[in-house]
């Protein structure tokens, strides 16, 4: 899937420190691949969801910390274009940034939200950092406030699994980041900063029993700030408004079937329910060309809702017809399938 970070803007995909594999192909051979070697399979099979062989070695280039903690500067922003001035002004110092968007405020708040920037620490700066960086001190704590169990939150939440408690919960979380969390620094673990939304074990069942989609979108730096609000936008126009937002900036890479942009992404968590089912389908749809008219990208490892279509509109049919001859040579008797490749390239 070729997945991404926090830190996507400064250091790539994980396809970018991939050095060389070995995939074990469909006709029954072990190629290895580099940049040098069989860089047309290397360039394609990283992100290429599985379907050109399976990967049975991989040999990555690793960045030593030197602390297992991150300093990490919270900051309020009232609107879209805000939160991208601030990401543009800090891209170029911070390790890691992400941003909380509330999707429930509309009107002049439309996007606001919250950013967090995170620094490494420099062994120097931790006084401990032998402890810090043992693995028992990357795990969440089991406990809420040193008191209440985290696997029993979820249930917790159940109350307010509606829009109403979600609309609450996400003015509750913005108030809080703009006064008492405001310009903030706190040192968390590398867990701690990147999992965060595991603090609350099992959190997807706050959205039983129909599920979600996560719907995430790539957009050239240029285009984002109009493109998210037209998407934010047409959410409110519907009724149908995600309960999370989370903001990531991204660059680009040379992978064939690649979701990286020179920009912005936005993924919203979306309820399904028996009643917005349909109207979200349709609701996707328009966000799927608000995005194609932005020069947009999408992710497979989040996608439900592209048509092979779209999937062409964006991709161009120079990297699908490459894809598809490597799919021939490496796998000429289409034994890889799943779902997602059916419903955007059919029999290849
Ligand atoms: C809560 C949540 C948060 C997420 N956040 C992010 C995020 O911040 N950034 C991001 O980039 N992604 C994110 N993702 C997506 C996630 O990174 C991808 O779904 C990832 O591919 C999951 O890997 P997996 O091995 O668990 O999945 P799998 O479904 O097992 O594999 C994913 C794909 O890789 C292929 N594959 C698996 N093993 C092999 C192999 N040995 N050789 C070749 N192909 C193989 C499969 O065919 C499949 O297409 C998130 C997902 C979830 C559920």
């Amino acid at each position: 899937m070729n997945f991404h970070g926090k830190n996507n803007f400064k250091m790539g995909p994980i396809g970018d420190h991939v050095l060389e594999f070995d995939l074990f192909t469909p006709d029954g051979k072990l190629l290895t691949c580099s940049r040098n070697s069989s860089s047309d399979v290397f360039f394609a099979a990283i992100g290429g969801f599985g379907m050109l062989g399976c990967f049975t070695r991989i040999a990555i280039q690793m960045k030593r910390v030197e602390s297992g903690l991150l300093e990490v500067y919270a900051l309020a922003t009232s609107s879209l274009g805000e939160m991208i001035r601030e990401f543009e002004a800090r891209m170029e110092k911070a390790d890691y940034l992400v941003g909380w968007i509330d999707c429930f405020a509309r009107g002049t708040k439309l996007g606001r939200g919250q950013i967090h920037e995170a620094h490494y620490l420099h062994s120097a700066d931790d006084p401990d950092p032998q402890q810090t960086l043992r693995i028992e001190n990357q795990e969440l704590p089991d406990t809420i406030f040193g008191v209440i169990p985290k696997s029993i939150v979820w249930r917790l939440m159940g109350p307010i699994s509606n829009n109403i408690g979600m609309r609450l919960l996400n003015w509750a979380k913005y108030t809080a980041s703009a006064t008492i969390g405001n310009r903030k620094t706190v040192r968390q673990s590398h867990g701690g900063f990147a999992f965060l939304l595991d603090y609350v074990p099992n959190w997807k069942f706050v959205y039983r029993p129909h599920g979600f989609i996560q719907y995430q979108s790539f957009i050239p730096a240029e285009n984002a700030e109009r493109c998210f609000a037209a998407q934010l936008t047409e959410c409110h126009r519907c009724g149908i408004i995600p309960y999370l937002g989370v903001f990531k900036r991204h660059r680009k890479d040379g992978f064939l079937m690649t979701h990286g942009v020179d920009g912005y992404s936005l993924a919203l968590d979306i309820p399904i329910t028996n009643r917005n089912r349909e109207p979200l389908r349709s609701l996707t749809q328009r966000l799927n060309r608000i995005v194609l008219d932005s020069g947009g990208r999408f992710y497979f490892a989040k996608d439900s809702t592209l048509d092979a279509e779209t999937a062409r509109s964006y991709l161009g049919d120079a990297a699908i017809t490459e894809f598809k001859r490597l799919k021939r040579v490496l796998d000429p008797d289409n034994l890889l399938q799943t779902d997602l490749s059916q419903r955007l390239f059919g029999d290849f």
